[in-house]
C-alpha cells in the first residue's frame, strides 16, 4: 500500500494523540490497523479486543482500524462504545493480548488517539511506541498467514459481576435505609454509559449529571483536575445534599471526587486515602504515586509505616512502576488509580470508586471526616500552561531548573520527570506533559501565607519565558 506520513507528535509517551483531519483519519487508521498487526506479529498474537470512546470520529477510525486487524490475519472482538478499563477487562474475559482502544481520553473534542496493550492490561512503553511509530511510518506491513475474523461481544455485564465481587460491603454511615446518595458528572464523556450502572448496582442513590453522551463535548472534555468540572460536581452534591460527588474522563481511567460539603478533595489526597486504606491490611509494602503528588501523600505512606516511591507521570510507567516493585497500589494526582490487591493493576475508576466507599462503610465515615484527619497543606490543583511540543523539555531542564535551584538552593530536588523541589514546608512542581502542547505545574505550602508567598515566586519564573502561554492552559488562575 502507498506510504503515509505521520506526524511525529501523533506518537506519544505512552499512546497516540493528534488531531482527527490532520494527524488522523481513515486512511491512517488502516494504516495503523496493518501497523499494530506487524507489532503484534512479532510477538505472534493474533488475537485483539477493541474499544473505543463517544467522540465524533471514533467509530469510523474504529471500523477501519479493525478493518485493517482483520485484514492482516487479526482475530478481532469488537466490544463497541466502552472505557479503557473494560478492553482491558476483556483481555482476561476472552483471554487476548492484544487491546486497543480508540479514545484520546480528555484531549478536545477534535481530537482523537489510540491506547495500544502487548500483554494483559499491559500498554505499549515509550520504547514501543517509538519501535511501533518505526513500522506504521515504513509502510512495511506483514500479514499473518491466517485468515483473520471478526465479531462483536457485550461485556459490560461480566465486567460489572467481576469488579462487584472484588469490593467489599458498601453502605453509608449516615445515609436514609444505608444507602450512599452520589452524584455523578461525566461531562458527555462515555464513562458516563456505564458508571451510574455500576454505582446504582452497588447499593449507592444516584444523582447523574451530565452523563449523557456527546461526542461534540458541549462543556468541553471531561477532564476531572479542571476547577470548572469539580466546582460544577460540588454545586450539585451540595444541591443533593449528597454523601459524595465523583467525576470521571471520557474513558473513565482518570476520576475526581468532591466531599459532602462540596470541598473539591484533589486526586493526590485520593491516593493518600487508599494508601492508608492498602496499608492497613498490607503493613510495610510500597506505595507508588508520581511527582506531582501533594507532600500529604509521602507523609501518609511514612505516618502509616509503607515505603514511598516517587515515580514519573504517566499510566503506562506508574503501572510497570507497580509490577516491577510488586506495590499493592499506585496512584497519580491525574487521577489514574492502580490497585493490585485484589485487582489487576490497571486503572479503573469504577473499581477505585467503590474501593473508597468500601473503605468509608468499613471506617463508619464520610469522606469529608477521612480527609480531616489527614495532614494538612495549601496545594494548587494541577495548572496547564501552553507550551510547544518542540521547546517544553528543554526549557524546564535548563533555565527553569537553575531558576529554582537559585530560588529555593536548599531544598531536595527530584528530576526523574521536569524538576520538583522540596523544603520542609513547601513543594513545587514543573514537567513537560506527556499528552500535548503544556507544561505542567503544582505547588503547596504549610499555611495561606506560605501558599501565597510561592505562588508569587513560581509565577514570577514562569511568566519570564515568551514560550510559555499563560492564555492557553487549565486553571490558570492559581498562578495569579
Ligand atoms: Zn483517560
Amino acid at each position: 500500500m502507498p506510504k503515509l506520513t505521520f506526524n511525529d507528535h501523533l506518537f506519544r509517551g505512552y499512546d497516540l494523540r493528534g488531531v482527527a483531519g490532520e494527524d488522523l483519519d481513515v486512511e491512517r487508521m488502516d494504516a495503523l490497523g496493518r501497523a499494530y498487526a506487524t507489532f503484534l506479529h512479532q510477538r505472534r498474537i493474533w488475537e485483539v479486543v477493541v474499544g473505543r470512546d463517544n467522540r465524533i470520529t471514533s467509530e469510523e477510525y474504529s471500523d477501519a482500524f479493525i478493518k485493517a486487524l482483520v485484514e492482516s490475519g487479526i482475530d478481532v472482538v469488537d466490544i463497541g462504545l466502552s472505557l479503557a478499563q473494560i478492553v482491558y477487562f476483556s483481555q482476561y474475559l476472552l483471554r487476548f493480548k492484544g487491546a486497543a482502544m480508540v479514545t484520546a481520553s480528555h484531549n478536545p473534542a477534535q481530537y482523537n488517539g489510540l491506547k495500544l496493550a502487548v500483554g494483559f492490561s499491559d500498554t505499549m512503553t515509550t520504547p514501543e511506541i517509538q519501535e511501533f511509530k518505526k513500522i506504521a511510518q515504513s509502510g512495511e506491513f506483514v500479514k499473518f498467514e491466517r485468515k483473520g475474523s471478526l465479531r462483536k461481544q457485550d461485556v459490560f455485564g461480566e465486567y460489572k459481576a467481576d469488579i462487584l465481587r472484588r469490593v467489599g460491603k458498601i453502605g453509608s454511615p449516615r445515609g436514609e435505609a444505608g444507602k450512599f446518595k452520589v452524584v455523578i458528572d461525566t461531562v458527555y464523556g462515555t464513562a458516563g454509559m456505564f458508571l451510574p450502572s455500576i454505582l446504582r448496582e452497588a447499593g449507592c442513590e444516584v444523582v447523574e449529571q451530565h452523563t449523557e453522551l456527546d461526542g461534540t463535548f458541549p462543556l468541553g472534555t471531561a477532564d476531572p483536575t479542571e476547577r470548572e468540572v469539580q466546582e460544577r460536581l460540588a454545586e450539585r452534591v451540595v444541591k443533593e445534599k449528597a454523601d459524595l460527588g465523583l467525576s470521571y474522563d471520557t474513558d473513565g481511567d482518570r476520576m475526581g471526587i468532591v466531599d459532602g460539603a462540596g470541598r473539591i478533595i484533589w486526586n493526590d489526597t485520593l491516593v493518600a486515602l487508599f494508601a492508608k486504606d492498602v496499608l492497613s491490611s498490607m503493613p510495610g509494602a510500597k506505595i507508588v504515586f508520581n511527582v506531582l503528588c501533594s507532600k500529604q501523600v509521602k507523609d501518609v505512606i511514612e505516618a502509616e509505616g509503607g515505603v514511598p516511591l516517587m515515580w514519573l507521570t504517566g499510566h503506562s510507567f506508574i503501572k510497570a512502576k507497580i509490577k516491577e516493585e510488586r506495590a499493592p497500589f499506585g496512584g497519580e494526582l491525574s487521577g489514574h488509580m492502580f490497585f493490585t490487591d485484589n485487582f489487576y493493576g490497571h486503572d479503573d475508576e469504577a473499581y477505585a470508586s467503590l474501593r473508597l466507599l468500601a473503605y468509608l462503610t468499613r471506617m463508619g465515615k464520610n469522606l469529608a471526616q477521612v480527609v480531616d484527619e489527614l495532614p494538612k497543606y495549601h496545594s494548587s490543583p494541577e495548572i496547564k500552561l501552553g507550551c510547544a511540543d518542540n521547546v517544553k523539555f528543554e526549557l524546564i531542564s535548563g533555565p527553569i531548573t537553575a531558576d529554582i535551584k537559585k530560588e529555593f538552593p536548599s531544598a531536595a530536588y527530584v528530576d526523574i520527570d521536569g524538576i520538583r523541589f522540596d523544603t520542609k514546608d513547601e513543594m513545587g512542581v514543573v514537567r513537560a506533559s506527556q499528552n500535548g502542547p503544556y507544561l505542567t505545574v503544582k505547588y503547596e505550602a504549610r499555611d495561606q501565607a506560605g501558599y501565597e508567598k510561592l505562588k508569587k515566586v513560581i509565577s514570577a519564573i514562569l511568566r519570564k519565558y515568551s514560550e510559555i502561554d499563560f492564555k492557553d492552559g487549565v486553571n490558570t488562575d492559581a498562578l495569579e
